[in-house]
């Protein structure tokens, strides 16, 4: 694992570019970026993920090949990247959110946003609900897909990731978020988004 800027992400995502299409195609899908929580601590890296945003943005990569087979996301992994902010310990969906002691960072959303921005510009795929989808509207089938039965807040609720970015929001309101601010980043990129 190693800390990498925005910059060298672009790299690794058009290198895995052809690879990951590739393997989305054989699946009979497009190429798909999820987006986790880890319910772990700040500071607490999985290798389940390709991408990891830590408490103050800092970006790590846990691969040199972005196209490698992750176990992040049921029955979704081929053809896909799994970014994961390193939060959400305790966290609890009950009749309210509760994101426990360690809730997503402004600078984690931030930096995630900005991921999104380059990983869509780099493999060239728009930020929609067919490529971005946070791994609660992927375990609920939110693209469509029929491959899995649903697991998420529609249902049993096993996976909730980014069900919203913020405590007090509206359920489900984190996908669109998200996508929304990946494609402020497309037209305001920062410079090492460049
Ligand atoms: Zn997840």
């Amino acid at each position: 694992m190693r800390q990498i800027t925005l910059s060298e992400l672009r790299s690794l995502a058009e290198n895995a570019k052809d690879a990951l299409n590739q393997a989305a195609v054989n699946q009979g899908r497009c190429i798909k970026t999820y987006y986790h929580w880890s319910a772990g601590h700040y500071g607490q890296f999985f290798d389940d993920y390709h991408l990891l945003i830590d408490k103050d943005g800092e970006l790590y990569t846990t691969t040199e090949d972005l196209s490698e087979i992750k176990a992040a996301t049921y029955m979704r992994n081929s053809g896909s990247v799994a970014v994961s902010l390193c939060a959400a310990y305790n966290s609890v969906l009950g009749s309210s959110v509760d994101l426990g002691p360690e809730p997503p960072t402004e600078a984690q959303l931030n930096k995630m946003a900005q991921v999104g921005a380059v990983l869509c510009n780099a493999l060239e795929v728009p930020p929609d609900i067919q490529h971005v989808l946070t791994h609660a509207e992927a375990a609920d089938n939110f693209d469509g897909l029929t491959t899995h039965d649903p697991y998420g807040p529609n249902a049993d609720c096993e996976r909730w990731d980014l069900y919203v970015l913020r405590e007090g929001e509206e359920g489900y309101s984190g996908g669109n978020n998200l996508r929304g601010n990946i494609v402020w980043y497309q037209y305001h990129p920062t410079a090492d988004m460049q």
